[in-house]
């Protein structure tokens, strides 16, 4: 969701937010705006539309020392020019971009109003720009420090001012705000991919913090002026893991990827002398975990259905109970918290508003919560008990793809860590090792033959309803397969376990309506098989992902996309990607946006 850059120092402002905002595009935006320091004055050029357009407004001659730049996900007032941020203040001194929503903004407009302030936007945002110049007297970090405190909602604010040159301030509640120190120079971001092409040091605002910087160095303090010293940090991503590498786009890329982030994602913590897994971040003793009743998985999304796979493994590896819950439910239902309970906060971006509300609920309350993220630092990362990391690389495109393959390993692996603590044999545990270890090159056959996933897409792309059916531990991955098509390619598809089509679905079986069944070779596929025919005998085509020798399907359906064989519980893995592979050449067919679909944004941090 929105972007943030700031930039003070030597080299040209204007570029470098430039820069930093094309490089945040991936979050998701409707527009797009600078606000740069110029003579004395502010110059503020903003704009509905795509950073290309903001580009066109900007003259080329415009250089300035320090600036601030966003990209906007609208939430309060239309995406238009005028609500796009930066938004100023009476004086036009002073320019503020946010992230975040502002609950309390009428309220406060109401109070501005009455003082005399003239608000010019529809946006909750602007109401932060009048309150600090109501506080400022020629000091903007005073200035912010006393407006902070009537704000309620979340934030991430950075802002500028003519009388205070060339320093920035910024101000963290919910939102993500990173200090980016170069040489003789700083950044200001939401996140780090708008600064890495410059610097690799990073220093991480957590909520409740304010960070003044200027091109040599920067302060960090409470909102009550407490100096806080801030440790900085390496930024472990390299460049050229945010840019396409010869790809038409980042979907793809990252789907082509696979092999080896899920190599990533086992990378060290598998031990085969022992059998087991190892994974250093949990922070739980051996008794802890043998003493587990429970599992719950908190997540959103694709990250949601990959906890409903681990879920699965949970119970059919270990024995554990344990159940996947969406997180904007748990954060607002008054979760009961159970004894020898772990929860799993799974989020790709650590950033999921809703995921990381919910943790701070269940930890308010006592739980144990661990974090399955991939951005390193990031907030759900930072605040949960210990977590483990999947290692994906940046995922840029909207629609998660390697993200998903790589949360899924991090439930392989723990649930063969619990499992061989309890009744799982050293045998056993080394015949799951082979098979987990076996994923990445089977992953590798299925994208090898993407052509004929390409031309399935061709042929079916035209409709405007689809079922993705899928049955136990395959039942998370029909509705992820109907969720990919969804987001990217704007079809209407609907995910159900297969056995559910009886039950009201099958209603809307006819000619128009093809299926997707995942059909593995374990002992529900005799079921399956039924389900197919019961869709079949009601005239609706059927796409089938069967293994790889099973030649009576081929018979009974109208198109095939064969995979490797695997242990039955590892399906997932292999199911998944011809999925995000049919999901992706549709959008393609279609003409789609695929890395920046309408109406999403990557990271979504509103609620
Ligand atoms: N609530 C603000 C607006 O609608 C900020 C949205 C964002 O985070 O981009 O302008």
């Amino acid at each position: 969701m929105c972007g943030i850059i700031g930039y003070c120092g030597p080299r040209n402002a204007t570029q470098i937010l430039v820069e930093g905002l094309k490089r945040l595009e991936y979050r998701g935006y409707d527009s797009a705006g600078i606000a740069v320091g110029l003579n004395g004055s502010l110059k503020v050029i903003k704009t509905k539309g795509k950073i290309k357009e903001l580009r066109q407004k900007i003259p080329g001659d415009m250089i300035s020392s320090y600036g601030i730049g966003h990209t906007r996900w609208a939430t309060h007032g239309v995406v238009n020019d005028i609500n796009a941020h930066p938004h100023t203040d009476c004086s036009g001194n002073l320019a503020i971009v946010h992230n975040g929503i502002i609950e309390n903004y009428e309220s406060l407009k109401n109070m501005l109003e009455s003082e005399g302030h003239i608000f010019h936007t529809d946006t909750d945002s602007e109401i932060i720009a009048h309150l600090i110049e109501k506080y400022f007297n020629d000091d903007l970090e005073k200035a912010v420090k006393e407006a902070l405190p009537l704000l309620k909602g979340t934030y991430g604010i950075v802002c500028i001012h003519a009388k205070d040159p060339g320093r920035i301030v910024g101000a963290r509640n919910g939102s993500p705000l990173v200090v980016g120190i170069g040489k003789d120079e700083m950044f200001l971001a939401s996140d780090v991919t708008a600064i890495i092409a410059h610097t690799k040091k990073a220093v991480y605002l957590e909520d409740g913090e304010v960070v003044f910087i200027k091109p040599e160095d920067f302060i960090t303090t409470d909102i009550n002026d407490k100096k806080i010293t801030k440790e900085i940090e390496q930024i472990t991503w390299e460049l050229q893991e945010i840019e396409k590498d010869g790809f038409p786009c980042f979907m793809e890329k990252e789907i082509m990827e696979q092999p080896e982030s899920i190599k990533r994602a086992m990378s060290g913590r598998i031990d085969k002398e022992l059998a087991t897994a190892h994974l250093g971040g949990l922070n739980l003793s051996t008794k802890e975990l043998i003493n587990l009743e429970r599992v719950k998985i908190i997540a959103a999304g694709t990250s949601f259905y990959a906890g409903m796979v681990g879920a699965y493994l949970l119970e059919a590896i270990p024995r554990i109970p344990a159940i996947p819950e969406l997180a904007s439910e748990v954060r607002y239902k008054n979760p009961i918290i159970e004894k020898n309970t772990l929860y799993f906060a799974v989020s790709q971006s650590g950033e999921t508003i809703d995921t990381l509300f919910a943790m701070k609920e269940l930890q308010r309350k006592g739980a144990t919560v661990l974090g399955i993220c991939n951005v390193v630092g990031s907030s759900i990362a930072r605040d949960s008990d210990g977590g483990v990391y999947i290692h994906s690389g940046p995922e840029i495109a909207v629609a998660s793809t390697k993200a998903f393959t790589s949360q899924i390993t991090v439930f392989y692996l723990f649930s063969l860590l619990l499992a061989r603590m309890r009744d799982l044999s050293f045998s056993a545990g080394e015949k799951l090792i082979t098979d987990l270890i076996s994923i990445p090159l089977k992953v590798e056959n299925v994208l090898s033959r993407w052509q004929q996933l390409k031309e399935m897409a061709i042929k079916y792309a035209h409709y405007k309803d689809f079922l993705f059916l899928g049955r136990g531990v395959n039942y998370p991955v029909a509705l992820e397969g109907a969720l990919k098509l969804k987001e990217i390619s704007y079809i209407h598809a609907e995910g159900y376990s297969s056995a559910e089509i009886k039950h009201g679905p099958i209603a809307l079986i006819n000619e128009e309506t093809p299926s997707v069944f995942l059909v593995p070779d374990d002992e529900l596929r005799e079921k399956i098989i039924s389900n197919i025919k019961e869709v079949k005998a009601r005239k609706g085509k059927v796409i089938a992902i069967s293994v790889e020798g099973d030649e009576e399907i081929k018979d009974i359906v109208d198109d095939v996309f064969e995979i490797p064989a695997t242990h039955e519980l590892f399906y997932p893995f292999i199911m998944v990607v011809p999925l995000q592979l049919f999901a992706y050449y549709c959008a393609l067919e279609l003409g789609r946006n695929v890395d920046q679909p309408r109406n999403l944004a990557k990271s979504v941090t509103v609620e």
